[in-house]
Order: structure tokens, then sequence, then C-alpha cells
């Protein structure tokens, strides 16, 4: 049976959603910061943890941005084939839903037009729409705003097979290394392995809406997944680049089969400010 959803609709959550992922972060990366603390043996680190720690606090009580940077609004849609979308084109929806989000909210408007002629567009949009067809009659919205810090340090390697674990080891702590404080430590790091040069980056921007804690259900993944956690804190970058032992908080990884010929490695970057709000209609 065929659900009827209005793209205004979407218009209205992903509106109050740019607002809402923009002052307050999930229980999970509240919880992670609050983890941080007590696990930060640097004195100037711990400092800095306890910082963004009352920073966020504030933020929530305030309503107002956790960071200037307000991040480009980067949007999941998960589509059910049985959902008739009604009222209009669905990009201009979401497009609509993040221009009234940044104009509401007063957040910093940080899109240019052109990646050349840099004139910016005054409200925030486009968005980075991602859609994905799913079974089911529900529409489901991943608003992802992705500060520019970490997205600038976040890199992409074109690996060989034969390359392989350790490879892709070296190829995370590389990424993490080179970001050192650019990427507004603690981070979260999302990896996509596998895919093509685009699926890769794909699945690595979707790690990081994962939970914090959340683990990949492939074993090797999970175990892969806990010792990068381990390696990348042993760099001693720590909070705010300061040195310490909390460099990231997370790190997420998802896989996709991949060609024969090739082991594509993507590590996205997030700061602490890793933002996502979520809502199923
Ligand atoms: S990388 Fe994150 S913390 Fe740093 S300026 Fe951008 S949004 Fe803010």
């Amino acid at each position: 049976m065929v659900r009827e959803i209005s793209v205004h609709q979407i218009s209205e959550h992903i509106c109050r959603m740019c607002i809402e992922a923009n002052s307050s972060l999930g229980s999970d990366m509240r919880a992670g910061l609050a983890r941080a603390v007590k696990e930060e043996v640097s004195p100037l680190g711990r400092k800095v943890l306890e910082q963004l720690k009352k920073n966020l606090e504030i933020a929530g009580q305030e309503q107002i941005p956790i960071c200037q940077d307000t991040g480009m609004a980067v949007v999941f849609l998960e589509i059910g084939q049985e959902v008739h979308l009604i009222g209009g084109d669905l990009t201009d929806a979401v497009n609509e839903g993040v221009r009234r989000g940044y104009t509401d909210g007063y957040l910093r408007k940080s899109i240019v037009r052109d990646p050349i002629l840099r004139e910016n567009t005054g409200d925030n949009t486009p968005a980075v729409l991602h859609i994905k067809l799913v079974p089911g009659d529900q529409v489901k919205v991943i608003l992802a705003p992705k500060g520019f810090g970490s997205e600038n340090m976040s890199r992409i390697f074109m690996l060989k097979p034969a390359d392989g674990l350790n490879g892709v080891k070296e190829a995370i702590l590389s990424a993490v290394r080179e970001a050192g404080p650019n990427a507004c430590p603690p981070m979260v790091v999302g990896v996509g392995i596998g895919g093509t040069f685009e699926k890769c980056a794909l699945i690595a921007k979707e790690a990081l809406t994962r939970e914090l804690d959340s683990s990949s259900e492939i074993s090797w993944v999970a175990d892969l997944e806990r010792e990068m956690l381990i390696k990348i804190n042993e760099l001693g970058i720590g909070p705010g680049g300061l040195g310490g032992r909390v460099t990231a908080m997370g790190v997420n990884i998802n896989t996709y089969p991949t060609h024969i010929a090739g082991l594509p490695v993507a590590v996205n970057i997030c700061c602490h400010v890793n933002r996502h709000a979520v809502r199923v209609i």
C-alpha cells in the first residue's frame, strides 16, 4: 500500500534538525566527551576537554551553535519504496529546510556557489544530498552538518590488494597523523574500506553517523576499530592538538565489496562536534 508523504513535511523536519544538530550533540557524543575527561592523563588536555564539555552544555542551554563553523548540511534520505512523495520537488524541499533552518537559527552561512569564484550563497544551500531506496513506507532523514576543519584533513587512498590489512592500518594512521591539530581533536574517525573511489568515501561519511560506541557486525572490522582507536590515541596528538591521550573518541569502519584489483580506503575525519540529527517520518 502506497503512503503519501508531503515534501513540505520533510522540509519542516530538516529546518528544525539544522538548529537542533548545531546546538546539541547526541547522548553518545556527550557521554564520549565525559569519558574522555576521565581518561585524559595530560592536565592541559583535560582542561581542553573540560572546556569543550562546558561549551557543549552552554550551547544546549542557550540554543546557540556549539561551534562557529556550523558546517555544510549533509543529508541522507532513506526512502521507503512504498512512499509516494507529493507536493513538489524533493531536492528543493531539502534545500528549503536548510535555508530556513540556517536563517531562523542564525547559523553561519558557509557555502559558496562556485568553488573557484567563491560567492557565498547567503543561506547555506545547497545541501549535499544522498538518497537511498529501501523497503517500507517511511522516510528516514539524517542531517549531519559537517565542519571543514576536519573535512579538509580527510583522505582517500587507492591501495593495491597486496597492501592488505597493514596497508589499511597505515593509511588510517597517516591520515590522522597528518590531520594533527587541524581537525580539532578529539576526533571521530569514519573509515570506508572497499567499493570504488566514490563509494568508499560515502561509506566513510556514513560511518560518522553511527553511534560512537557502536561496533561493526563483522568481527575483523570490529577488531580493527578497537585496534585503530588504541593506535590513534598512542600518537599523542591529544585534545586541541596540545598533547595527551585522547586524540580520538571513536573509530567507526564500514566496508563494501570491491574489485579484485583494488583496495580503496577513505578516512573521513570529524572533529569533536560530530553532529547529526535523525528523524523517521
Ligand atoms: S572542524 Fe569542527 S570544531 Fe573545528 S572549526 Fe570546524 S566544526 Fe568547529
